[in-house]
């Protein structure tokens, strides 16, 4: 049974890392938690939107690499705001056996521009984890090469935007469940 390791960059929110847990466990049961943070002090940033630092995603899965064990996928958690080349930002990040999720996007605060996204500020901190817990699963099914899904109510569907995101379903279709179970049950 492949193991899930979960890390966190340096100077994040730990809760973070603690939600993250609790839902992966929800469905999988060989979790591993890497305490000690990861460095981000070498990673290339630019500048978002906000004047913050928006880190290269690509760049930071590298400083986890070692972190892989045998049989294992590494999650990174952040709350940095996070890009790719060609992107103006993205939700989370993965390549065969690691990936990255920022909740720096997730939440509808950090949209308080645009009314139509931060509108969802009212429905609170559940609507968060929710929203967060979406993208820790598509992000963990890329990492075991499990692709896009056109299936709306499915969590692998790509999203392109918080409103999409917000709009796609919680979990796995049949499909991709199969697929998971293939390789985590
Ligand atoms: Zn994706
Ligand atoms: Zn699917």
């Amino acid at each position: 049974m492949k193991k899930i390791i979960l890390a966190i960059t340096e100077n994040s929110n730990h809760e973070l890392l603690t939600i993250a847990e609790s839902s992966y466990r929800k469905k999988f049961s060989n979790l591993k938690i890497y305490e000690k943070p990861i460095s981000i002090t070498k990673v290339p940033y630019r500048i978002n939107i906000k004047g913050e630092r928006q880190y290269l995603a690509d760049a930071i899965l590298k400083e986890g690499a070692s972190l892989l064990e045998e049989n294992s996928v590494l999650i990174i958690i952040t709350d940095f705001d996070i890009y790719t080349y060609g992107t103006n930002y993205i939700f989370g990040l993965a390549t065969k056996y690691m990936g990255i999720v920022s909740s720096a996007r997730i939440n509808p605060k950090f949209w308080s521009q645009i009314p139509e996204i931060y509108q969802y500020t009212t429905m609170g901190r559940e609507f968060f984890i929710k929203q967060y817990e979406k993208v820790l699963l598509h992000e963990l099914g890329h990492t075991i090469s499990l692709t896009h899904c056109n299936n709306i109510k499915c969590v692998m569907k790509f999203s392109n935007s918080p409103i999409e995101l917000y709009s796609k379903g919680e979990n796995y279709c049949e499909k991709c469940q199969k697929y998971i179970n293939a390789h985590f049950l």
